[in-house]
């Protein structure tokens, strides 16, 4: 199947109807350099290292050389933003350059801040250094970490200077320009599909999902009603798999709109992210979601299945039926309950299933949430208890409070009596300490990319400095292991990060 392209053959910003996709050329930049490269991922796409120090690879993944016989191009889409529609969005900002098929795995691969679009709309299609080592680094740990991402290839500067109004002073400032490469098997969205239901293009919309069946879901079997509806099934217990290891590791999205959910469940769009430092189910890193704090980190599965929900509706021409797919959704809230109830088991180490589980993992995030824990902290650390001594509990977990109150009066003897239970549950098990300690490291990473981690290694890469990106990339590989050399980032979020959260622009 070949997906409907955009006849006009330019990057002038336009409505573009009845096609998937436009092609355009990439910006030259001024004084590309590279400052990164994944080693597992140019192994994923046959290049070696040496290759990527070559100019042909600095040329090609900023953009300043298209490879002959290949066309770059840019993908039409629509979405729900903050729960409105939005209309016509698109790659603004990102090319598809081309797909490398290697070890029986397909990689698109697309740069990001590789210069306007038809889809830019009022901005520019350029990314800052800022935003693309947050997406570089947080977007590689994710995939270490065991949660579906897209993945990344490459960071360089373009050389060029971009305007953009920083945050919280209101002013306008040049900041270096960057670009990402980055590569999933494909960045098709729901909002893919829900612009061409939104211009009742049936057509084309029909198209696409054949399209996406074939190229995606092909064990699924050929195009028919109910392979429709098997897709969407997949499509909807890939996105709360998704959203479950989000919870497990603590990680706020920050702008789950329908543009921004991969149709293949990957975390995509790495802007306004953020990682729980508080355990805290009302926090959002998103700036300009602090009002109805929509994405908040308790509000992520709701948000899964309210996108479901649009997505449904924008496919549901080409079932016209809607009993099944309201089935679909409806087992997707028995799947969230069940879900994130064993995986917070695994959490707490609780291999078996006792019916005061709920009762037990409730109480104690009440007690999280009644002074500020470490999210990251309090589960590494809990590994440690020991089901013979309850009472020593808050010895072990005592490094994740941010204040001393969090040990005193009430809330101690709170603490006191779910050590209690805790050890009483766990006397249902088989298994010993060490081996339940072994399990929870599993699950519970000892590093993740604090938000003022990220920052740091932003300051420093903005003087020229790159070594900090590339201790915490090569931290990052190994969230679970204890890594001794790297336990200075163990540690709560010092107090002059508290109010710095990250950005998207
Ligand atoms: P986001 O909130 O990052 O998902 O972006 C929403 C829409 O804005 C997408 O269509 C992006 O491609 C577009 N966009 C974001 N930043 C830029 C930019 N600097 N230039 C052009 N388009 C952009
Ligand atoms: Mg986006
Ligand atoms: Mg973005």
């Amino acid at each position: 199947t070949k997906l409907p392209g955009d006849p006009v053959l330019e990057n002038t910003r336009r409505q573009v109807t009845k096609a998937c996709f436009s092609y355009v050329t990439p910006k030259q930049t001024a004084a590309p350099e590279l400052l990164h490269a994944s080693p597992e991922m140019l192994k994923n796409l046959g290049l070696s290292e040496a290759d990527s120090k070559g100019e042909a690879f600095l040329k090609v993944f900023t953009g300043n050389k298209v490879l002959p016989n290949t066309k770059p191009y840019a993908m039409c889409y629509g979405g729900y933003q903050f729960g409105n529609w939005a209309g016509q969005l698109g790659d603004g900002r990102a090319i598809n350059l081309f797909e490398v098929q290697h070890n029986n795995q397909n990689w698109q691969v697309q740069l990001k801040g590789a210069g306007e679009t038809p889809y830019s709309r009022t901005a520019d299609g350029l990314a800052v250094l800022r935003s693309s080592v947050r997406e570089y680094l947080c977007s590689e740990a994710m995939f270490h970490l065991g949660v579906p991402t897209t993945r990344a290839l490459s960071l360089s500067l373009s050389g060029d200077q971009v305007l953009r109004d920083v945050l919280y002073n209101g002013n306008s400032a040049y900041e270096k320009g960057a670009i990402v490469c980055r590569t999933a098997e494909t960045f098709l969205r729901f909002g893919s599909y829900q612009i061409f239901a939104a211009r009742q293009d049936n057509k084309t919309l029909k198209t696409l999902v054949d399209y996406t069946v074939k190229q995606h879901f092909s064990h699924l079997g050929t195009p028919s009603k109910d392979t429709y509806l098997a897709f969407f099934q997949e499509v909807s217990e890939r996105t709360l798999d998704m959203i479950i290891h989000w919870q497990r590791v603590g990680f706020v999205h920050g702008v789950m709109n329908t543009d921004n959910m991969s149709i293949l469940g990957l975390t995509i769009d790495y802007g306004p992210y953020g990682w729980l430092e508080g355990y805290d189910y009302g926090w959002t890193p998103n700036t300009t979601d602090r009002q109805h704090k929509r994405y908040r980190f308790g509000n992520q599965a709701n948000i899964g299945l309210w996108n479901l929900i649009q997505l449904a509706n924008a496919i549901y021409p080409l079932i016209d039926e809607a009993e099944p797919l309201e089935a679909i959704l409806n087992q997707y809230k028995i799947d969230f309950e069940v879900k994130l109830l064993n995986m917070m088991r695994t959490k707490l180490g609780l291999q078996k299933e006792d019916e005061n589980d709920q009762k037990l993992i409730l109480e104690l995030e009440d007690i999280l949430h009644q002074t500020e824990t470490d999210m990251t902290i309090f589960f590494r650390n809990l590994s440690n208890f020991k089901k013979e001594n309850p009472l020593e509990g808050i010895q072990v977990i005592t490094e994740a409070f941010y204040k001393p109150e969090a040990i005193e009066g009430d809330l101690k003897s709170r603490w006191l009596k779910w050590f209690e239970s805790y050890a009483k549950r766990l006397g249902l098990e088989t298994f010993s300490d060490e081996d339940r300690s072994k399990k929870m490291n599993n699950v519970n990473p000892k590093y993740v990319l604090r938000n003022y981690m990220a920052q740091l290694a932003i300051d420093d890469a903005d003087k020229g400095d790159y070594t900090l990106i590339d201790q915490l990339f090569n931290m990052l590989k190994e969230p679970y292991s204890e890594q001794p050399e790297y336990q200075q980032w163990f540690a709560k979020r010092p107090e002059w990060a508290r109010h710095k959260v990250g950005c998207s622009m």
